[in-house]
């Protein structure tokens, strides 16, 4: 598999360190509030990622963290605490936010069909874990105290900036106009280790440390997490691209300071979806989550397929008319699944290598889910049997997580119902055809006028690829 790579700025090969298993770190979620649908853009790319591993035949041991503690709502280190802003907006504690918030993540993961990873770990778990690596740090010389809190010191570094090609220079001003600058650092993107003293008294969470009490930085979370439960190395470490800097610069820097090597082979980073206003925001704007996409009526499933049928590396614009183009897609491509009938006929094994031959073309070249999605009408115009196209949209649906041959079972088990409920009357008959030749002739008005009689007689129509179906209420 090619998979692009945000070190190398490039599509590279992937190979991990150990032929047994591939070592996956995510950044999950901060559980302050709902998710909203640009985040779980990142989640769903992920665990296609993590799917399409496991369906090559990798053994994958994926860790997120759950991010509980210490996400200050700025880049620079003088923010507000994200969760602390999410108790104070709820009136209530740290602790019950993160829980409440973590279970609404996974309800909507479920939904989304994201399978959970095989690690989650709160950050407020392993708060020892950080102590160590800070401590080593400080030992090395890469940390230092000031103020009260402890500094990693970037300029011990030889390259801090790993995935920009920006100016160094340019980058140097990272800290964004109106936020306050925090004068104990040494250069400008030194970043906070660990808190004792920060503007925010009122932080709720704190632990005993070697520099007192208080409270870890954001950075060293995902490092402290990932090499508890997967050591000194790492293949593929995922986030959003926004994670790349500060977030993952940071991670690096005080990974390979503490190990005294590289650290993580390969970068993932899933790019932004947008509205057509631009950034997507929990706090401006309509909150997109994916319980408003199901009070609208949208069935979760379509925004995977939406965000699927675009590549991970290019942003991605979220409207209610993208999605509605998505919906009609999805409803064609189910209705095509299950008009198959599989018979009695069996498997052709050469043809289904042929078909699975293109998906895994598709997703080898850096997991063109875009690409994958063409295979599944590739596999129902291709010159096989039923059985053979079932067999393999059965085996791309894994990875894709579609809900492929669920969906086409419920549509084929309303058809029948609706087949078995059907009534003779030749009125009825001859209206519900006047209207499927008004549509056939572009009609639309004639076709609508003609529904509405009909409903309003009590007569429910449903419109299947075996033609018009009818029932009374
Ligand atoms: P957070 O809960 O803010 O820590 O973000 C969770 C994940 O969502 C991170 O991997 C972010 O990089 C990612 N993310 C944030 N905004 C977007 C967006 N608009 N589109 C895609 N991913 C995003
Ligand atoms: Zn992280």
């Amino acid at each position: 598999m090619y998979l692009y790579n945000s070190l190398s700025h490039k599509k590279e090969k992937f190979v991990p360190n150990h032929p047994d298993i591939v070592k996956m770190y995510t950044c999950g979620p901060t559980v302050y509030h709902f998710a909203h649908i640009g985040n779980l853009r990142s989640y769903i790319m992920e665990d296609v990622l993590e799917k399409y591993l496991r369906y090559t035949g990798y053994n994958v041991k994926r860790v997120m963290n759950i991010t509980d503690v210490g996400h200050l709502a700025s880049d620079a280190d003088t923010g507000e605490d994200k969760m602390l802003k999410g108790a104070k907006r709820e009136h209530k504690s740290v602790m019950e936010i993160a829980k409440y918030y973590t279970d609404a993540f996974f309800s909507d993961c479920a939904k989304l069909n994201i399978k959970r990873p095989d690690v989650v770990e709160p950050a407020t778990n392993c708060v020892a874990e950080y102590i160590h690596i800070v401590e080593t740090l400080v030992d090395k010389g890469f940390a230092y105290l000031s103020g009260g809190n402890v500094y990693f010191d970037t300029s011990k570094l030889e390259q801090y900036y790993v995935f920009n090609d920006h100016d160094e220079e340019d980058l140097a001003v990272g800290v964004r106009e109106g936020v306050e600058e925090d004068t104990n650092k040494r250069n400008k993107n030194d970043f906070v280790l660990w808190f004792t003293k920060s503007k925010f008294e009122d932080q709720a969470l704190k632990w005993d440390s070697p520099w007192g009490v208080g409270y870890p930085g954001w950075h060293i979370e995902c490092s402290g997490i990932s090499m508890k439960h997967l050591g000194d190395d790492l293949d593929l470490h995922c986030g959003g691209i926004d994670n790349a800097f500060p977030h993952h610069t940071n991670e690096i820097a005080q990974s390979e300071a503490f190990l005294g090597h590289k650290w993580c082979n390969y970068w993932f980073h899933v790019h932004h979806l947008n509205t057509e206003g631009g950034k997507m925001s929990k706090s401006k704007g309509e909150f997109l989550t994916v319980s408003l996409l199901e009070q609208k009526g949208y069935d979760p499933v379509v925004y995977r397929f939406f965000c699927l049928q675009s590549h991970y590396r290019r942003n991605l614009v979220f409207s209610y008319e993208n999605l509605d183009n998505a919906v009609v897609a999805y409803n064609k491509l189910i209705a095509k699944i299950a008009a198959l009938n599989p018979g009695q006929e069996p498997v052709d094994p050469e043809a289904l290598e042929e078909l699975k031959a293109r998906f895994v073309k598709a997703m080898d070249g850096d997991l063109n889910t875009s690409l994958a999605i063409t295979s599944l009408y590739d596999v129902l115009k291709a010159k096989t049997n039923d059985a053979t196209k079932l067999a393999a949209l059965d085996d791309f649906d894994y990875v894709l997580s579609l809900g492929l041959l669920e969906h086409a079972a419920a549509v084929r088990k309303a058809q029948q119902e609706a087949e078995a409920a059907q009534e003779k009357d030749p009125e009825i008959d001859a209206l519900v055809q006047a209207r499927s030749d008004a549509k056939k002739a572009k009609n639309f008005a004639e076709a609508d006028r003609i529904r509405d009689e009909l409903k309003a007689r009590g007569i429910r129509i449903i419109d299947t690829p075996q033609g018009t179906k009818w029932s009374r209420d």
